[in-house]
């Protein structure tokens, strides 16, 4: 028998989770079945943090720097992932601390959330790993043991040295530098062999850590998580819709209405499939078909910008690590904040373009402030909707990213234009 896709089976799930959850109530055989189902789809998650994010970090990073040949394209295209996955999740963060969604009633939402462990146990974990002051945190990045951080689940270390291990391994001699991603390649590759077997397991994960919460808190658990995804489509909504018109406005100087409409059906294959590397093919030919973008540009930016440049990523890690430290009553002073920042930026670039990537990006950056890695589950239940969106902001970022590199470059004929007169050459 063939199985409905993913995403309507974690939908199935959703609907017998809540049915359950209501039919069994609080009964003891149930909750401890459905705990042991949770836990198990979650240990896969964490089991993979370390070794996936960082072998596609390392991977990533290695592959933009990698541009001798294509230094003048590297430049730009490095300039505009990190400009607009910032301003992205200042957009998600700004949202967050609007709503509020983790805080319900003037109260942590924690326990209409399910969450038993008690803010006073998770305050006491926190201490130690969470923002002191600023100056704590930028000592944190550089852990005396890497191992013991991650261990630890300290993360912040461990991602800064997977960032500076890609860039190194970019600058190697070729044959050393060859190895050396093939090496970490492989690495990622055989990470999302296993991150694809632990997703089929999805539906199951979600029936398991829903039901209870169904079970012990009814519908009380809708009202937050309704909240969180209001924030999270509003913060893309605004991505979509200002910022990165913005940047085609005057950076790019074409028409964002007709970049809109050259590029709907990939953003389309990015919605239901949620995977960007997926809708790979569809985003190159639009741009080169009806966009006018010249191949040379489509094939070095594209392939490197599904896996590293995610706007809508970057913002949903921030917008969900926020959410998780608000609904475990975490104060979120300005240091914790600037972790979250950090951490999302960064690991932004090493998640994969394939669906609920993310997850093991937000299990991380919790990790980095101190919170209990299960966090995640409180997001799991809207995850998969919200991964739809954020991927379509996902390929829509990447498409502007190809087109601003062509400009800059001097590229006419994209949307019809002609070239622009300056030139990053
Ligand atoms: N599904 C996203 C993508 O493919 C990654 C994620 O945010 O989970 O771009």
């Amino acid at each position: 028998m063939r199985l409905p896709a993913l995403h309507w089976q974690i939908v199935i799930a959703l609907a017998l989770a809540a049915g359950a959850g209501f039919w069994f109530g609080d009964v003891a055989g149930f909750i401890t079945f459905c705990d042991f189902v949770g836990k198990f789809f979650l240990n896969g998650l964490k089991l993979l943090v370390v070794p996936l994010v960082l072998s596609a970090m390392i991977a990533g990073i290695g592959a933009i720097t990698q541009t001798k040949a294509l230094g003048r394209y590297g430049l730009v295209t490095l300039g505009f992932y990190v400009g607009t996955g910032f301003i992205a999740i200042l957009t998600g963060l700004l949202m967050v601390n609007l709503l509020q969604p983790g805080i319900i009633g003037g109260k942590p939402a924690g326990p209409l959330l399910g969450l038993d462990s008690d803010v006073g146990d998770v305050m006491s974990t926190v201490q130690g790993k969470g923002a002191g002051d600023l100056l704590d945190v930028l000592l944190r990045l550089v852990p005396e043991n890497l191992f013991a951080a991650a261990a630890a689940g300290d993360m912040l270390g461990l991602v800064l040295f997977g960032f500076l291990f890609g860039y190194f391994v970019s600058r190697l001699p070729s044959g050393l530098h060859k190895t050396q991603r093939e090496f970490w390649q492989g690495l990622y590759e055989i990470m999302i062999s296993i991150a694809n077997v632990i997703m089929r397991l999805a539906p199951l994960g979600v029936f398991g850590l829903v039901a209870p919460i169904i079970a012990k808190t009814g519908w009380s658990a809708f009202k937050p998580l309704a909240w969180f995804c209001v924030a999270v489509l509003g913060a893309l909504t605004i991505h979509v819709t200002v910022t990165l018109p913005l940047v085609l406005r005057f950076v790019a100087r074409v028409s964002p209405i007709k970049h809109f409409r050259t590029m709907g059906p990939a953003m389309l294959t990015a919605f239901s499939t949620s995977s960007s590397a997926a809708s790979l093919p569809v985003t190159i030919d639009r741009l080169e078909k009806h966009g006018g973008v010249p191949q040379r540009i489509t094939g070095f930016v594209l392939p490197i910008g599904a896996n590293v440049n995610t706007d809508g990523t970057a913002l949903y890690e921030c917008a969900a690590a926020m959410f998780i430290a608000q609904a475990y009553g975490l104060p979120l002073d300005l240091p914790t904040q600037f972790i979250i920042v950090l951490a999302a930026l960064l690991t932004s670039v090493g998640v994969a373009g394939i669906p609920s990537a993310s997850l093991v990006a937000i299990a991380l950056i919790l990790g980095s402030i101190g919170l209990p890695l299960e966090g995640v589950g409180l997001v799991l239940a809207v995850d998969r909707i919200l991964d739809m969106c954020r991927t379509a902001v996902n390929v829509f970022g990447d498409s502007c990213a190809t087109v601003v590199v062509a400009r800059l470059n001097g590229e006419g004929g994209v949307h019809g234009e002609p070239a622009l007169g300056s030139s990053v050459k």
